[in-house]
């Protein structure tokens, strides 16, 4: 059987034995498989992705970066920028008018809540002035992911201008890089076990009792992801990329599920990295930029989430936001989307950012919290397709792509 369809049958098996667990918790034997072997199987799986992340994005970027001039870096990355933020506003554009059509949480009324602790949301300058590390090695073992991009391609721009010493370095590197590769494929070996213990957790524990109560917010979430994924991804593959949407979703969705299981695009990012290079055919000087820059800056699903949340929270409040409060709210959540980290639940935090910005009661973010575990996984999903549409999209505009692999089942 291949491994595609094993990730798939272990998700589906997942999402059965967590609603099994669920049903007879309270018993002991249950809960000692609950908390002792699917949760520790889970965090291993998780670790063991994230212990890959900054080896790969360092390799694979300076290989990337070394084999472009400086002109084709700047067009690639001018690109890569345009279509985040453009993907994001549609997103985010979508989710308001849903939101609004359906107007959800117009019936609720607001309950008083506990207040909540939000923390501060990095500023736009922050994040700017906080590009460059001054000690490389703090960035690694912090996983700082803006400032290993940045340093990785500064140090491969060094490797080519550095003449013979270059050459001999690049070839460490690139041979460095195949082994990476080859460590990822060996890994993923195991997610098949890894996927199905996250998601058996996550039915598990999931407060589906809350989703009847916030359905309208639930289902619109859902419903304005799936058709971000589909037809605006779609669109732009087709439009703008001139390549076949059909043969992207066949090829990607196990990082989809990836995404799914793991709430994480930062986790992701060796999987959808392996997926756009070798499956998709994005040349390696462009995906090892875009991949890692797209999971830490390009959170359309997250955008989709903070969107609907605002109108229903502003509707439960019955404050009106009016037009120039949704143009705020598009700007925001297009910003918020960069200051979110790609990992579990961030989204939530950011959103307070956005709900402040257009007087929307901060303390509404509890009213969600509790249906937010499923659809954090969805949206991390559309998160890292965002990242890799854009990869396939910029790759085949700058023609480093092999479209023969593309077209290729
Ligand atoms: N979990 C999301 C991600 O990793 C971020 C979020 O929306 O909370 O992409």
């Amino acid at each position: 059987m291949n491994l595609t369809i094993k990730i798939l049958l272990a998700m589906l098996l997942g999402c059965v034995a967590g609603l099994l667990i669920r049903m007879n918790a309270g018993h002991a034997i249950i809960q000692v498989l609950l908390d002792d072997i699917l949760k520790t199987g889970g965090n291993i799986f998780i670790t063991i992705l994230k212990m890959l992340v900054v080896p790969v994005v360092f390799v694979s970027l300076v290989c990337g970066s070394s084999s472009l001039d400086i002109k084709k870096l700047g067009r690639i990355g001018g690109k890569t920028l345009v279509l985040y933020l453009i993907t994001t506003a549609i997103a985010i554009t979508l989710a308001i008018l849903f939101a609004s059509i359906f107007s959800i949480g117009s019936d609720l009324q607001a309950a008083s809540t506990t207040p909540l602790a939000i923390k501060e949301v990095p500023s736009i300058k922050d994040i700017i002035s906080n590009l460059f590390p001054s000690n490389f090695f703090k960035a690694l073992v912090e996983g700082e992911m803006l400032q290993i991009i940045v340093f990785s391609i500064l140090f491969g721009m060094a490797l080519s201008a550095a003449g013979e010493a270059g050459k001999r370095i690049g070839a460490i590197f690139r041979d460095l890089n195949d082994v990476i590769m080859h460590f990822i494929t060996m890994m993923l070996q195991l997610a098949p076990y890894g996927i199905f213990c996250l998601v058996a957790v996550s039915f598990a524990q999931m407060g589906f009792n809350l989703i009847g109560q916030l359905f309208g917010y639930f289902s619109i979430v859902l419903l304005v992801l799936l058709i971000h994924l589909t037809v605006t991804y779609s669109l732009l593959l087709k439009v703008v990329g001139g390549l076949n949407p059909l043969m992207f979703f066949r090829k990607f969705y196990p990082c989809m599920l990836f995404a799914f299981s793991t709430s994480s695009s930062n986790a992701s990012i060796p999987v959808v990295l392996e997926t756009v290079e070798h499956k998709l055919g994005v040349k390696n000087q462009v995906a090892s930029f875009i991949v890692p820059l797209g999971a830490t800056i390009n959170m359309d699903g997250t955008a989709i989430m903070q969107g609907v949340a605002t109108v229903f929270i502003a509707h439960v409040y019955n404050v009106p936001i009016g037009l120039t409060g949704f143009l705020m709210v598009i700007m925001m959540a297009t910003l918020a989307s960069i200051g979110t980290a790609g990992i579990p639940s961030v989204g939530l935090i950011t959103l307070a950012m956005v709900l402040k910005q257009v007087n929307v009661p901060v303390e509404g973010i509890a009213l969600i919290i509790g249906v937010d575990r499923l659809l954090d996984m969805a949206r991390t999903a559309v998160n890292v397709s965002g990242d890799a549409v854009v990869a396939c999209i910029v790759a085949k505009n700058e023609k480093s792509m092999n479209t023969e692999v593309y077209d290729t089942v």
